[in-house]
Formats: C-alpha cells, structure tokens, sequence
C-alpha cells in the first residue's frame, strides 16, 4: 500500500439476495463494466456454483483452470486465478460446479468463515490496484455468502420488483446482523436496488413504494428497467455496455455505478 491515492485497498461489495433470479449477476456484471466505464479498475469475484458470471464475462468452461474453489481451499497464486475479460480494467476469478461441495468442505475449517476474506486481503492483492472487487454471491445464506459478507466492506441487495420481494429480505438482514456481531462487525449495506422495474407495471410501484418507505435512503433512485439488452448479453459474453451500450439496461447500470460511487455505505440493517 505504496500508493497514498489508494490507502484503503479496493472496496469490496457483495451482490447479495438469496433468492435466485432476482437480478444478482446481471448486476455484478454490469455495474462492475459500468463501474469501469468510468475509469475504475474492478475484479468480479463469482463464488456462485453456477458459475453465471464467470460464463457472462466470456470465461468459458474449459478456461477455468484455477477459479475460486482454489483461492478458498488450495494455496494458490492470484495471479493464476484473475483473468482479463474483453473490458479493459475489468477481471474476474471463475467459479466452476465444484464450488458446490466447497460449501461442506468449507466446514471442516476452523477458518471457515474467513477464507474469502483472506484470500481477497492478502498483500499480493496490491499490485492489481483494482479500486472495487465485486462479489457475485450464490441464490442462498449459506456458507459461500457468508464468506462474502464477511469479507465484504458492504453488501448491495438486488430487489427484484415482484411481490413478496421485501420479505425475503427481512432474512438477508437478519444474516447481516449476524455477520457483523460475529465476524465483521465494520460489515455496511452499500444499498438496494430494484430490479426488473417496469414503470407502466402497478406492482413495480407498489414495490418500490414499499421498499422506500420501509428502507429510506438505503433504497438507490436508479432502477433498473427490466430490458431484454440485459438478458441477452450474457450469450455474447459481453456486458450490456459492449452488447448494447445505448440500451435502457446499459444506461441504467452506467447511473446506479455514478450513484454507489457517490454514495458512502450506510450501517442500517
Ligand atoms: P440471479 O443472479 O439473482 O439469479 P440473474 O441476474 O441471473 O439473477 O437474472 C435472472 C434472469 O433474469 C436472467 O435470465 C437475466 O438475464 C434476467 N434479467 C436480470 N435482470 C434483468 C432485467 N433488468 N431485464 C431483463 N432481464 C433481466
Ligand atoms: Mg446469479
């Protein structure tokens, strides 16, 4: 930590809902290309099984030699785990269907709920001088998020803009406290931000109106419109920006960056 611009080291968000389809992925890609589409040099972190990021930013199966099983579990070198991806500033460390059973692995560490955290905080993290890293988290609480949050600065919640989305939440919340009583208690929420939004859609409304009298601040103005940019993309292996940077999606993911960029995490939970 040479360099006195950076003296905090990248600010490690993880992307985190345990729901599954609520916009995670398309997030974690998307605002980290947006992110660096204003100059940020930024490091996507897939510890999803399903490896949807990693397949997202173009990293195909068979390129996923050292991924992040083995930055949890192996000793390895993170030069060997972080890949380039086809945005320039942009990397990402691969998950593969083995992270599935790291899950049970994971428990017959002592460490268990640090490894992630030690493995993104080491020294040799450094010379990357990536400014954010972004943790894609899997559609549930278990072992793997928990590794997320607890090496995590904040964690932002995508909210899918449907009914029942703000109780799933509640429990997302409740882990949060957990986290942060038991193994980081500097742990914030970066924030919350509705997803798949369709303004001319009651329900879309009502969830937001919903979520911004139940949660203030925490709740970002940018939604994200539900776009069919979005879900294309990932079969291009592109973010929205390359795929489409003119979209309502791409556009969208540009203005939440501007936001959590401005915005400090707050300790609300
Ligand atoms: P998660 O990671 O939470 O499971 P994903 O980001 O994979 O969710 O999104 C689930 C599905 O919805 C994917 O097919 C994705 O392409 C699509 N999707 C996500 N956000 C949007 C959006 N704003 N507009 C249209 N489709 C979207
Ligand atoms: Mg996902």
């Amino acid at each position: 930590m040479s360099d006195p611009s950076r003296p905090h080291g990248p600010r490690i968000i993880a992307i985190a809902n345990q729901k599954g389809g609520v916009g995670k992925t398309t997030t974690a890609i998307n605002l980290s290309a947006a992110m660096t589409a204003i100059g940020q040099r930024v490091l996507v972190v897939d510890i999803d099984p399903q490896g949807n990021a990693s397949t997202g930013l173009g990293v195909g199966k068979e390129d996923r030699q050292t991924t992040t099983y083995d930055l949890l579990l192996e000793d390895i070198d993170l030069q060997s785990a972080i890949g380039e991806t086809k945005t320039p500033g942009l990397y990402v460390i691969p998950a593969t269907t083995d992270l599935s059973s790291a899950d049970i692995e994971l428990y017959s560490s002592e460490k268990r709920s640090f490894l992630l955290r030690d493995a993104l905080r080491q020294p040799a993290m450094d010379k990357f001088e990536f400014d954010f890293i972004i943790i894609d988290c899997p559609p549930s609480l278990n072992l793997l998020t928990v590794n997320a949050l607890v090496a995590a600065d904040s964690v932002l919640v995508p909210l899918q803009s449907e009914f029942f989305a703000l109780e799933g939440l509640s429990q997302l919340m409740l882990t949060v406290r957990d986290v942060r009583e038991s193994a980081n208690s500097a742990l914030r929420i970066e924030g919350i931000v509705l997803t798949m939004y369709d303004a001319r859609n009651n329900l879309s409304r009502q969830v937001e109106d919903d979520a911004r009298e139940n949660l203030g601040d925490l709740v970002y103005k940018t939604r994200i419109p539900r776009n069919v940019r979005l879900s294309e993309a990932p079969s291009y292996s592109v973010p929205v920006l390359s795929y489409d940077p003119t979209s309502s999606g791409a556009r969208a993911y540009v203005e939440l960056a501007k936001e959590v960029m401005r915005n400090a995490p707050q300790l609300a939970a």
